[in-house]
């Protein structure tokens, strides 16, 4: 089954694509988490971070550059933003098909709330 991703890769579910290239998509985040919330995805089908292989390095460079540059374009380079890749069940990773997520445009907090001590 083609996840939600490789559907908005081909064309077959509409997204706000702001991006694009013959290795990357990026488009924006449908739920954003912040003013700028862009996702930043492969058109290569990689399920997780843990299923990139040694050969995917100069994509998922790539990816970064990508997102550095979108930063630069929405304007939040100098205030400041957090790439994120969430990878299986315990970082709430929802769809399998491997993406950044480029948050900013507001004061993020913490990365990861602490559990109570
Ligand atoms: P994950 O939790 O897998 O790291 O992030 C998945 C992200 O994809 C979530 O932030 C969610 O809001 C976004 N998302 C889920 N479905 C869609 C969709 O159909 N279109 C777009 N543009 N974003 C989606």
């Amino acid at each position: 089954m083609p996840t939600l991703f490789e559907k908005i890769i081909s064309g077959e579910l509409p997204a706000d694509i702001i991006y694009r290239d013959p290795r990357v998509i990026a488009f924006l985040d449908i739920r954003p988490a912040a003013p700028v919330h862009i996702l930043v995805v492969p058109n290569k089908v990689i399920p997780t971070a843990d299923d990139i292989a040694d050969e995917d390095e100069s994509l998922i460079g790539h990816m970064v550059l990508v997102a550095r540059d979108l930063a630069r374009q929405q304007g939040i380079a100098k205030s400041g933003y957090r790439l994120v890749i969430n990878c299986n069940p315990d970082s709430g990773q929802e769809v399998y098909h491997l993406h950044l997520h480029l948050i900013g445009g507001r004061a993020l907090g913490p990365l990861v709330q602490r559990p109570h001590t």
